[in-house]
């Protein structure tokens, strides 16, 4: 699903009142019934032009008319939840322009977007719930049962503990993104300048040591109580950095190259859980083998030291002092509700294909984004061979990605 901005701009104070009364209206009615739409937008300081407004907003995709039995209405759709976060970016002056899209995964869209001075960032757009729930079955039923299978409501959770946890990383100084603001179902987040998942990383100067530092980081997770479980080489930034003072050492860029170091940097937070999860310790050994397998098949590398084992590291969490951030952000507004229901979501989508979608899926775009999908899939195996040859890469877009201009 496309973050599609072309009428973000033509768009009337009153077109945004209606938009925002559906979005209200829709917390607690699956369609809102148009002559509550035009309740809300009155009580807002709307005047007489609802129907028009409505008029609009559906030629532009961002509600759509469902006509039932019981009565008429409309619902929100990704389109017009997507404008109404971007809006309140743009209106907080968090985000000036909007560019390319820069990654697209089966839980999110990541554009590249940028402040009024032209600095860049990083919009990530939650996408939970968008696939038909029919993997798991226990997952599948608890979602519906408990009315927690929208994806409004579990995009908005997934975006919302994703900015919590950033928040509560880059507070204790570990490696991730700085985070800007979260509307909705979206965070913007610092861009990870001059960097490549690990997955598309030939070869680093050191391997042994990266993997110290990367097993180094899990550890310290854990420590505060937490577990990335998604510790993979797609969520595994590299960054090159060179040391500092390195450009009086000469003219030669070749020369220096020897010198330069890289960090990692990680991201993707949804779907972190507590190292006192029922499952942890299957989480906790995933990512480890994760790593060790990426190391293994890419670099050649074997670590002589077996583990961490989760038993050992169990008994450090909250050592040394450290801020037990589980328990911090669990207290940060999320109810256990809100988790449990978060946590089937997220596992229901990362056991699904996007082959598995069906007609029955209410997402329009599904057909188009399978499409995408492969496409992308198969430019970024063309770029990671690319890479494999030695050329120099990096993800960083020009500023001349930033191609439109919010209102
Ligand atoms: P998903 O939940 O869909 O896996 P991620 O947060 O892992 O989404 O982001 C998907 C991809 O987008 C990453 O693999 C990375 O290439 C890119 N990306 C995400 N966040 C950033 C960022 N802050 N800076 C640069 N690239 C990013
Ligand atoms: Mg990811």
């Amino acid at each position: 699903m496309k973050l599609d901005t072309k009428s973000l701009r033509y768009l009337t104070p009153e077109d945004w009142r209606v938009l925002t009364a559906v979005e209200m209206g829709s917390k607690n009615h699956e369609i809102v019934p148009t002559s509550m739409i035009d309740k809300i937008a009155r009580l807002r300081g709307g005047s007489s032009g609802v129907h028009k407004s409505i008029s609009t907003l559906a030629k532009a995709g961002l509600i759509g008319r469902i006509k039932e039995a019981k009565y008429d209405g409309y619902r929100l759709t990704y389109g017009g939840l997507d404008y109404l976060a971007m809006h309140t970016h743009s209106q907080r002056d968090v985000v000036y322009s909007v560019g390319h899209r820069v990654g697209v995964g089966k839980e999110s869209d990541i554009v590249m977007v940028a402040d009024k001075k032209g600095r860049q960032r990083i919009l990530k757009i939650h996408r939970l719930g968008r696939i038909s729930f029919r993997t798991v079955k226990s997952n599948r039923d608890y979602l519906k049962r408990r009315q927690g299978g929208s994806w409004m409501y579990l995009s908005r959770l997934s975006a919302m503990r994703e900015y919590a946890f950033l928040e509560a990383l880059r507070e204790e100084g570990f490696p991730v993104p700085e985070p800007f603001a979260q509307s909705r179902h979206t965070i913007v987040m610092s861009f990870i300048d001059n960097a490549l998942p690990l997955r598309q990383v030939s070869a680093v100067p050191d391997p042994a040591s990266l993997y110290a530092e990367l097993i180094g980081l899990i550890l310290r997770l854990a420590q505060h109580g937490l577990i990335h479980g998604d510790f993979n080489e797609f969520n595994i930034m590299i960054q090159e950095q060179k040391p500092e003072g390195d450009e009086t050492q000469g003219a030669d860029e070749d020369e220096s190259s020897a010198n330069v170091s890289v960090v990692p940097i990680l991201i993707d937070f949804p779907q972190m859980v507590s190292m006192e999860h029922k499952n942890a310790e299957m989480y906790f050994d995933r990512d480890v083998a994760c790593v060790k397998r990426f190391f293994e098949r890419r670099f050649h590398f074997i670590a002589t030291q077996p583990g961490p084992f989760f038993k050992d590291v169990r008994a450090t969490v909250g050592q040394n002092g450290a801020k037990r951030l589980d328990i911090a952000v669990e207290a940060s507004g999320f109810t256990k509700k809100m988790s449990k229901d978060l946590e089937a979501a997220i596992l229901e989508q990362q056991n699904t294909e996007f082959s598995d979608v069906s007609e029955d899926d209410d997402d329009e775009d599904e057909d188009e984004d399978d499409n995408e999908q492969e496409e992308e899939e198969e430019a970024e195996e063309a770029k990671a061979e690319q890479l494999g040859k030695g050329e120099a890469s990096s993800t960083t877009p020009s500023t001349s990605d930033i191609a439109e201009d919010l209102p």
